[in-house]
C-alpha cells in the first residue's frame, strides 16, 4: 500500500492517542459516513477533544453498501475503522468474455443500516441539532452538493438487490465484475457479494452517458442474471440504488481557507468509480497527522491533502475521456477487461487513487482498446485542460 502524505511520514506512528496541549471545539456538519468516521478518528486520536456531530433532522439514511479494497486503507484506519466493518474478504473475482481471474487482495464491506446502528449507539452523547456559535473549526461532511454536476461527466449507476436463496449460491469472495451480460447502456456488468451461504447483494451496474434509472426494469434484469446461475429467489431483502457522477475534468472545489470540507462535500470522489472512501481515509489520516489539533493544523493538512489528491486525479479524467467519449459504448467492457490483465499491485494503486508514473504509463501503453483518432483527439482536449 503506497501512503503519500508527508505530514504522516514526518509526524510519524499514529499508534499512540494522545491529548491536545490546548482545547480546539470542532462541530462537524453531516452526520452520515463521512461526519461519523471524522468524529470517531479524531476522538481515537486525541479522546478529549470536544467534537460534536450537527445532525439535520432530515438526515440522509438511505441504504447502500459502502465497500473498498485493502489498498485504499492507510496504515493505521483499520484502528479505528475495524469496529464498523460488516464483512471481509481475501480475494475477488473478475469475469470478462475472453479474460477470467481472481485476485488474492482484500476488499470490505461497511453495511450502512450496521454502521449507522452502531455508531448511533457510541455517539449518543455527541449529536447536536445546531451549530455552536463558539466552535473553533467547521468540518463540512455535508455529502454530493445538491442538483447536476457542474462539470461534464459520466455516470456510475446501479440497482442491487440484497437477496436470499433457496440452496447456496456457491461463492467464496465477492464477483467484483461479471462483464460477460448483455452490453446495454454503456459497460454492463454485475457485482455480487455474498454475504453468508444463501444470502448476497446483487447489482447490476451501467457505466453511461445519463444518470437515469429505470429500476423496476433493472430488477428484473438481476432476476434474470439469477435464474441463469441457477440461483433460485426466495426473497428479496433490500434494495439500493445510485447514480454516481464520473467526471471528465476537475469540479470546482469548495473554499477550503475557513473550514475543512470531507468526503462526498469535497468534491473529490474517485474520479473512475465515484466512489469516496478511499479518499475519505486519506483526508482523516491527513487530520490525524497534525501534531497539535489546532484550528490552523487541521485547515493546513485538509488543503495540503486535497491538492495532493487533485493532482494525482487529472489522469484519471484522461481515462474517464477515454472511456465515455472515444469508445463505443457497446465495447467499453474491452478498456477494463485489458486493465484486469495488469498486475495485482497496479490494480490496487489505481483503486486507491494512487497511480505511480510508471503505472499511468502501463496503462495506456500498447494497442489502445479504442479508436484511435477518437484517442487522440480526446487526448489533445484533456491537454488542453
Ligand atoms: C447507493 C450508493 C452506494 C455507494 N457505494 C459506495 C461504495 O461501495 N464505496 C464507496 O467508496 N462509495 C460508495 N458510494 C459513494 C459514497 O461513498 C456515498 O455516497 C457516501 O454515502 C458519501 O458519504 P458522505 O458522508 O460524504 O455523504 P452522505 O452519506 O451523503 O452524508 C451526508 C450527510 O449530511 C447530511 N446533511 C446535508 N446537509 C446538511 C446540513 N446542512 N446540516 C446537517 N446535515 C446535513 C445529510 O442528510 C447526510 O446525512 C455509494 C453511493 C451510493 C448512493
Amino acid at each position: 500500500m503506497v501512503f503519500h502524505s508527508a505530514m504522516f511520514q514526518q509526524n510519524g506512528a499514529l499508534s499512540k492517542p494522545s491529548q491536545p496541549s490546548k482545547p480546539c471545539k470542532i462541530d462537524i456538519i453531516g452526520a452520515g459516513l463521512a461526519g461519523r468516521l471524522t468524529k470517531m478518528a479524531l476522538n481515537w486520536k486525541w479522546p478529549t477533544l470536544d467534537v460534536k456531530l450537527v445532525r439535520s433532522k432530515q438526515s440522509d439514511h438511505a441504504s447502500k453498501t459502502w465497500c473498498f479494497h485493502n489498498g485504499d486503507l492507510c496504515p493505521s484506519t483499520m484502528t479505528w475503522l475495524k469496529p464498523y466493518i460488516s464483512e471481509k474478504w481475501d480475494g475477488y473475482d473478475v469475469h470478462f468474455p475472453k479474460h477470467r481471474r481472481k485476485l488474492e487482495s482484500g476488499y470490505y464491506a461497511l453495511k450502512s443500516h450496521d454502521f449507522f446502528s452502531k455508531t448511533d449507539a457510541d455517539l449518543k452523547e455527541s449529536f447536536i441539532e445546531t451549530p455552536r456559535n463558539d466552535a473553533d473549526l467547521t468540518i463540512l461532511t455535508t455529502g454530493w452538493p445538491d442538483g447536476r454536476p457542474s462539470t461534464e461527466c459520466g455516470w456510475q449507476k446501479f440497482v442491487g438487490l440484497d437477496v436470499t436463496l433457496q440452496s447456496p449460491h456457491g461463492l467464496s469472495v465477492p464477483r467484483l465484475m461479471d462483464a460477460t451480460v448483455e452490453q446495454i447502456d454503456g459497460y454492463r456488468f454485475m457485482y455480487c457479494l455474498p454475504w453468508s451461504e444463501t444470502s448476497l447483494l446483487i447489482e447490476d451496474t451501467y457505466y453511461a452517458e445519463n444518470s437515469e434509472l429505470n429500476v423496476d426494469q433493472i430488477k428484473a434484469r438481476i432476476v434474470s442474471y439469477a435464474d441463469a446461475q441457477s440461483w433460485v429467489i426466495k426473497s428479496i431483502d433490500r434494495v439500493e440504488t445510485g447514480s454516481l457522477p464520473l467526471p471528465l475534468s476537475q469540479p470546482p472545489l469548495s473554499d477550503m481557507t475557513k473550514s475543512v470540507t470531507l468526503g462526498a462535500a469535497s468534491g473529490l470522489a474517485h474520479p473512475i468509480t465515484g466512489y469516496t472512501t478511499s479518499i475519505l481515509f486519506r483526508q482523516i489520516e491527513a487530520l490525524l497527522s497534525v501534531t497539535e489539533p489546532t484550528t490552523e493544523n487541521f485547515l493546513k493538512a485538509n488543503r495540503w491533502e486535497t491538492e495532493r489528491l487533485k493532482s494525482g486525479f487529472s489522469y484519471f479524467y484522461l481515462l474517464n475521456r477515454m472511456l465515455f467519449r472515444a469508445s463505443r459504448p457497446e465495447e467499453r467492457y474491452k478498456v477494463l477487461q485489458r486493465f484486469y490483465k495488469l498486475s495485482p499491485g497496479l490494480i490496487e494503486r489505481f483503486y486507491s487513487g494512487e497511480t505511480t508514473g510508471s503505472d499511468r504509463a502501463r496503462i495506456l501503453i500498447g494497442r489502445p482498446p479504442v479508436p484511435l483518432l477518437k484517442a487522440l483527439r480526446e487526448f489533445s482536449i484533456w491537454s488542453s485542460t
